[in-house]
């Protein structure tokens, strides 16, 4: 019973919100502008001059896979406030480098459409859906006075905030995660790429760190129709509690998750290296969540060095049959939450190596709150996908007529260094012999998983009700108990083809 009540789902430790309900920090200044609406005459020069660039780089379609780019527009024209960290402009200024280079003519482009209420809740809810889809936009905070007040599936708050157009902005999320598992499924991709979407927070019927919908569970549920088994990645600089939660009793999904652990300071405090899923042998999830805590500061050449000894023995043991990979931007250095060293460069070798199996991959985006850098990491790794790293890398600076250069700063350069972009690198406060002690928990842990799946076949959907039924009812029950003892405390992804 003492191994229960270390369950992070059962005894939730404090949660730090993200938002100081007072901050002495600078109000942001917001570069939202509604989208321009260029002339033809506007939209034919950039094409060209983003064609022209592809050339002179030597950019080109990858050869012997298909990588597609699925995104909608209308995600960027929303807005969490003023003060919140979260800006869905960083997506247009990503889009903005992704074009400039041409790389979208590398692609294919799926304007992906907004997930339907069904879609939502093979998931979430339709408590929580319905909420979400009818209540009022709430223009102050609800917790502005900094207590806990009891909000209704922890929305309404500074962190998770009622605005304007949240059901859409979910629903969009969730689309374009869904239509890039739909297309990994039909074979139409070999890696697809929604950077909307990676809101890994998201519970089943809670709101949580930024996150409504959880895009990610929508599209691995997609993806268990036609895979074995899927394995779940996480680099944003938080741990990624919603994906290994809705996953916690299944074998067909094991979740590894990077990420900055300070339980009592940084959310959302889950996450230890302990942590490896339900401690019952009896259930198929035990040992199939894999969590990687780290401490500030930590630089590429040891995330990198980490980030593939785990993950090599992950696929070794696991043999997963398609990866998810959320690519938080959080963990870059510079981020206005996160505090890595990370540049683009270690960031982006991860995908590189992710590449490099070969297996099906979605690539979704995540936290990242310095937009220009959001935006860097994020084109770099299209780049990654499409097998351009060193032709985008072959010039320092960004295109000239990338939209909105003038704010990506440091001397506009693609890649800018550490002294760019903090003066003084952080203190790294991860020692090696805390890395090799990572992988040795990690190694052991996988002793205990092998890649026969508990069910036999392919083409069938996943019992959904089963594995989360248990879930909760596990929850209930460790919830009962420690009351007792009184004093302890996912018609088709028809995303249509985007113009060029
Ligand atoms: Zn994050």
């Amino acid at each position: 019973m003492e191994a229960e009540r270390t369950n992070p789902y059962t005894f939730r430790l404090p949660k730090p919100n993200y938002l100081p309900h007072i901050t002495n920090e600078p109000i942001v200044e917001e570069v939202f502008k509604p989208l321009d609406r260029p002339s033809e005459l506007e939209n034919a020069a950039y094409r060209n001059k983003a064609k022209r660039t592809m050339q002179e780089l030597g950019i080109t379609t990858p050869k012997g896979y298909d990588v597609s780019f699925h995104y909608n527009p209308e995600m960027e024209r929303h807005h969490f406030g003023q003060t919140h960290p979260m800006k869905p402009w960083r997506l247009t200024l990503t889009k903005g480098l992704v074009t400039a280079y041409g790389m979208h003519y590398t692609m294919k482009n799926y304007t992906a459409r907004a997930a339907t209420y069904d879609e939502l809740t093979s998931f979430h809810t339709s408590d929580y859906v319905d909420f979400l889809a009818t209540v009022a936009p709430q223009p102050t905070p609800l917790d502005l006075d900094g207590t806990n007040s009891d909000l209704k599936f922890n929305l309404g708050g500074s962190d998770c905030p009622l605005f304007e157009g949240l059901y859409n902005y979910c629903s969009l999320s969730g689309g374009a995660s869904l239509d890039a598992a739909r297309k990994l499924c039909t074979k139409q991709s070999d890696i697809a790429i929604a950077w909307g979407g990676g809101l890994h927070h998201a519970k089943r019927s809670e709101a949580s760190g930024f996150c409504y919908v959880n895009d990610i569970v929508i599209a691995i549920l997609q993806l268990l129709r036609v895979h074995k088994r899927v394995l779940y990645i996480d680099i944003d600089v938080h741990h990624g509690d919603g994906v290994e939660e809705a996953f916690f009793s299944t074998d067909r999904v094991m979740t590894v998750s990077f990420h900055k652990y300070d339980p009592m300071n940084f959310f959302p405090g889950t996450g230890a290296l302990e942590d490896n899923g339900p401690k019952s042998e009896h259930n198929p999830g035990a040992h199939h969540a894999i969590n990687v805590p780290l401490n500030d500061g930590i630089t590429d050449e040891q995330y990198k060095w980490l980030f593939e000894n785990v993950i090599s023995r992950c696929v070794e043991k696991f043999k997963p049959e398609a990866i998810v990979l959320q690519c938080g931007a959080d963990s870059l250095a510079g981020d206005r939450l996160g505090k890595f060293n990370l540049l683009v460069q270690g960031h982006g070798s991860c995908v590189e190596y992710c590449k490099g199996l070969g297996l099906p991959m979605i690539i979704v985006g995540g936290g990242g709150y310095t937009p220009k850098n959001v935006a860097r990491a994020w084109a770099y790794e299209t780049a990654i996908a499409t097998n351009n790293q060193s032709n985008v890398a072959a010039t320092a600076e960004i295109p000239l007529h990338t939209p909105y250069r003038k704010n990506f700063e440091y001397d506009s350069v693609l890649l800018p260094s550490i002294e760019q972009i903090l003066g003084d690198a952080r203190q790294n406060r991860n020692t090696q012999k805390r890395l090799q002690e990572i992988i040795q928990h990690v190694t052991e842990q996988l002793r205990f998983v092998s890649a026969a799946p508990s069910v036999q076949c392919s083409i069938i959907p996943p019992d959904l009700g089963g594995i989360r039924d248990d879930v909760e009812r596990r929850i209930k029950e460790e919830f009962d108990e420690r009351n007792e003892e009184g004093r302890k405390d996912k018609e088709e992804g028809v995303g249509v083809p985007m113009e060029h």
